[in-house]
C-alpha cells in the first residue's frame, strides 16, 4: 500500500469506534439518522472529516 493508503485505512480505523461511541448508550438499535441528530456524533464525525482533510492536505503538499 501507498503511504497515502495506509494512512486513511489507519485514519478511518481509528475514527470509527470513535464515532460509535461518542457517547455512552445501548447503540444496538440506533440508525443512521441518530448518527446525525446527537451532537455528540457529529462533534465526532467533524472532527473525523477535519482530521482526513488535514491528512490529505498534508501528504499532497509533500509531493
Ligand atoms: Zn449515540
Amino acid at each position: 500500500m501507498t503511504p497515502f493508503k495506509t494512512s486513511t485505512v489507519a485514519l478511518l480505523a481509528a475514527l470509527i469506534p470513535g464515532v460509535a461511541l461518542a457517547h455512552p448508550g445501548d447503540h444496538r438499535f440506533a440508525d443512521l439518522m441518530h448518527l446525525i441528530r446527537e451532537p455528540d456524533h457529529l462533534a465526532m464525525i467533524g472532527i473525523a472529516v477535519a482530521a482526513v482533510v488535514y491528512g490529505v492536505v498534508k501528504l499532497r503538499a509533500r509531493r
